[in-house]
């Protein structure tokens, strides 16, 4: 039997759809799939030639949403390698310990972030004086067919250009093969490597284009990184149903709404941020949407409010719940089409059910973490969310002790909390390091979030513990406003007592910014800190 692998997907779509536009980038730029595939062809020609890339070795990009960055998708794993994407936010220190950490033979690094690749690499070498380790630079530049003009460096578009025509795709001599290496978010710890093999890859592409109604032709619009592991199924998905990605290097409002009007977008993906940006763009930045446009979000708990506001915009909102460890997407929230036809009220009630998790791409349960006893689907027992099957890593790279600590029982024990409906239906709750535990009841910050958000001068809200002396913890949130209002503490406590039980309102507000991973979580563990810097609320004995 032949190995199941993505390759096959953009073999196809050059076969059978060779002049369908494949790749879209601004004013000008626009390749076919027989272009794009001939094009991919000759950079894994060229890593194995110019740099001897051999089956196995790891390829590492730090890259914006650009054609290369999609090409490479394709391009590493024909060389026979393995394609590991960094964090466009990281910093130079961080990249060096990826870069360290991955073991990456050659490194393409687009123009705009060759000053954090270049020093990534001198520390990498300064903290290696003489080793043979040292990836190979390459640059990826933004205009087709140019040089970066640097004399030390190998070019994207020139290495393209002078490659060996002939080159025979390395397919995987078996689907269990490596296909990605991708880095956790560090939203709670460093980046963990996660390994993707062929076959996982194939099966969750399957799923995603399934779950998420990736028909009949897509035109996708980039906007969630490629790096992440949110956007990688995503590059096979499209090129399966020989659809159009339109490439976007950064994103605002503006450019999002003109690119759908434009370009006749059909579906995209964003993180719940993503989301916030484009209901609170002002009306000057918007264009009518030329149909249905599907959007998937998930990443982070993305609050009710927001995703009723893109509805009413015309998206039809896909809510997924997925890790890193599960190869991006695990369950989805989608609207049933057989749900119109039913009576109002039941309409509505599915309606407010957004959030709990239905269609699973792989075996799911909630569980107690220590029995592995399933919880009682009552929608009150809460346990951990597990997941087992094809689409679930086999470990952290070169991380025995995380692997062995994350898959025990042979399950993928995730740290997130939830309840079980009588349905099947998975609510998540929150994070078990989120949780607040306050008077011995358990309070989930995404509950309390979701409310302060409904509240009209609210842009963003996280809440996490204040330690308390005599409460153990309290609710302590982070609020960003929307620009030009105005709210106090005090009424943003009251807003909550009134929607909420009384322990569960936050007794503390702070206004300010909140601090972002780059795919736009925000990292509570910051905000914990600081929270308990601010020490107990309650004073005993004083
Ligand atoms: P790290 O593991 O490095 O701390 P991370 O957990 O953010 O970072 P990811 O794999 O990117 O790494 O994110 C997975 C986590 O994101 C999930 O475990 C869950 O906590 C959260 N998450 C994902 N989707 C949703 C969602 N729809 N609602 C709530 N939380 C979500």
């Amino acid at each position: 039997y032949a190995p199941l692998t993505p390759l096959s997907f953009i073999e196809r779509a050059a076969a059978v759809y060779g002049d369908r536009a494949a790749v879209v980038y601004g004013e000008a730029r626009r390749r076919t799939w027989r272009e794009v595939r001939e094009r991919c062809v000759r950079v894994a020609a060229a890593l194995a030639a110019r740099f001897g890339v051999a089956r196995g070795d790891v390829v590492a990009v730090l890259s914006p949403n650009v054609p290369a960055m999609y090409e490479l998708h394709f391009a590493v794993p024909m060389a026979g390698a393995v394609l590991c994407t960094f964090n466009t936010r990281h910093d130079a220190p961080m990249v060096s310990a990826l870069l360290k950490h991955s073991g990456a033979k050659v490194f393409l690094v687009e123009s705009s972030l060759l000053d954090v690749g270049r020093a990534a690499l001198k520390r990498l070498a300064d903290s290696e004086p003489g080793a043979a380790s040292i990836p190979v630079l390459v640059t990826i530049s933004d205009d087709a067919g140019q040089d970066s003009g640097r004399a030390a460096d190998y070019d994207y578009e020139g290495l393209i250009k002078s490659a060996p025509s002939e080159f025979d795709i390395r397919w995987p001599a078996d689907e269990l093969d490596p296909i990605t290496l991708n880095y956790t978010s560090g939203t709670t710890s460093r980046p963990k490597g996660v390994v993707y093999n062929h076959r996982g890859a194939y099966l969750n592409t399957i799923g995603t284009v399934l779950a998420y109604d990736i028909t009949p032709i897509p035109t996708y619009l980039w906007t969630v990184p490629m790096f992440h592991c949110n956007g990688w199924h995503l590059p096979w998905g499209v090129a399966m149903q020989g659809g159009t990605n339109v490439c976007l290097r950064h994103f605002t409002a503006a450019l999002i709404f003109d690119s759908i009007a434009r370009h006749g977008v059909t579906h995209m993906g964003g993180a719940p941020t993503v989301l916030n940006m484009i209901v609170n763009a002002p009306a000057a930045d918007r264009r009518p949407l030329p149909g249905t446009v599907r959007v998937m979000t998930g990443g982070a708990p993305p609050p009710p409010r927001v995703l009723a506001e893109m509805e009413e915009l015309g998206f039809a909102v896909y809510h997924i719940y997925g890790l890193t460890e599960t190869y991006g997407p695990a369950t989805v929230c989608a609207w049933m089409p057989e749900w119109d036809a039913l009576p109002a009220e039941e309409r509505a009630r599915l309606k407010a059910r957004q959030g709990f998790q239905h269609v699973a791409m792989e075996e799911v349960d909630v569980k107690d973490p220590t029995t592995l006893e399933s919880v009682p689907r009552d929608g009150e027992a809460v346990g951990e969310v597990m997941f087992r099957g094809n689409t679930v890593m086999s470990g952290y790279y070169k991380d025995i002790t995380a692997t062995k600590e994350s898959m025990a029982g042979g399950w993928l024990h995730t740290g997130d909390l939830a309840v079980r409906h009588r349905d099947g239906y998975i609510q998540l709750k929150d994070r078990a390091k989120d949780i607040i535990i306050s008077g011995g009841e358990n309070i989930s910050s995404i509950e309390v979030e979701s409310v302060i958000f409904s509240h009209p001068a609210v842009l963003e809200a996280a809440v996490v513990a204040r330690p308390d002396d005599h409460w153990g913890e309290t609710p302590c949130a982070f609020v960003k406003l929307k620009d030009g209002t105005i709210a106090t503490e005090a009424e943003i406590i009251g807003f909550c007592r009134e929607r909420l039980p009384h322990f569960m309102a936050p007794k503390t507000v702070v206004f300010e910014d909140l601090p972002k991973t780059s795919t736009g979580k925000t990292q509570k563990f910051v905000l914990r800190e600081k929270a308990r810097a601010m020490g107990s609320l309650t004073k005993i004995g004083n």
